[in-house]
């Protein structure tokens, strides 16, 4: 049986070599240190590092599966989802309602 984590973790390596961005960064510049990312992490994919008085959050891309919790939780809007545009989330999300109607 192949495991959806190979399977993703092959993609993720393609894509890396093809030049695409990670499925999420963070702008240290913004970033406070607080750590709601780390706690909402359901991959535990994000670690604050502490250097020279000042933390900032910083994602593991290989645990990372671009799920986007915490860019929506952070209060600093530091996390940017590279995945999507937000017309393509937009349009995830309408679709299915648009149908039902
Ligand atoms: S939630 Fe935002 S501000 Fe807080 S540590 Fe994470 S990226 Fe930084
Ligand atoms: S996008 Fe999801 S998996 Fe990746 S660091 Fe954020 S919360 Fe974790």
């Amino acid at each position: 049986m192949v495991k959806f984590s190979s399977v993703w973790e092959l993609l993720k390596n393609i894509a890396t070599k093809e030049g695409y961005p990670p499925p999420v960064s963070v702008d240290e510049d913004m970033c406070s240190g607080c750590g709601i990312c780390a706690g909402l992490c359901p991959y535990e994919a994000v670690n604050i590092r502490r250097e020279n008085g000042n933390s900032a959050a910083r994602i593991n891309t290989t645990l990372c599966r671009g799920c986007g919790v915490c860019a929506a939780a952070c209060p600093s809007g530091a996390i940017s989802v590279n995945l999507f545009e937000d017309s393509q989330l937009f349009a995830q999300v309408e679709t299915p309602q648009a149908s039902r109607l």
